[in-house]
């Protein structure tokens, strides 16, 4: 069920709970800024989610709040995941979903990372 990307951050959110180590998750990355582990559902050969270690509802929340320390060391750990599993070539896709219209379902910001086959036009 898609979330209002408008509601205060729940700190029972799943990605919380993965975060804190409550559930499990196979870890990709983690470094001072984010976490990567593989998503549950992939819906490409590669399927990776890299969240913020900060408590951020949304793109939107993370692009108003966060301090430009947490924003570039999110942006590098992205970049990082993608570079390490091997997909600057021959290529891959970011998306982050946010709110109803855009399907999100985690009320913790989260960048899909796509790839390891050619992609259609549309995903996730
Ligand atoms: P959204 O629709 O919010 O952009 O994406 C949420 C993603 O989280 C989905 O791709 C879904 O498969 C994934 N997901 C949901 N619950 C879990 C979980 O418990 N563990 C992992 N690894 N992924 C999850």
């Amino acid at each position: 069920m898609p979330i209002d990307a408008t509601q205060p951050y729940d700190d029972d959110n799943i990605f919380a709970k993965i975060l804190r180590g409550e559930i499990p998750s196979t870890r990709v990355y983690e470094d001072e800024w984010a976490y990567a582990f593989e998503d549950i559902a992939p819906q490409a050969a590669v399927h990776t989610l890299v969240i913020p270690k900060g408590k951020y509802v949304s793109w939107d929340d993370f692009s108003q709040r966060a301090s430009d320390a947490e924003i570039a060391g999110f942006v590098r750990a992205v970049g990082k995941v993608a570079r390490d599993k091997g997909l600057v070539e021959p290529g891959y896709r970011l998306l982050a979903n946010l709110g109803r219209h855009g399907g999100q379902e985690v009320p913790h910001l989260h960048v899909h990372v796509f790839g390891g086959e050619p992609l259609g036009r549309m995903i996730a």
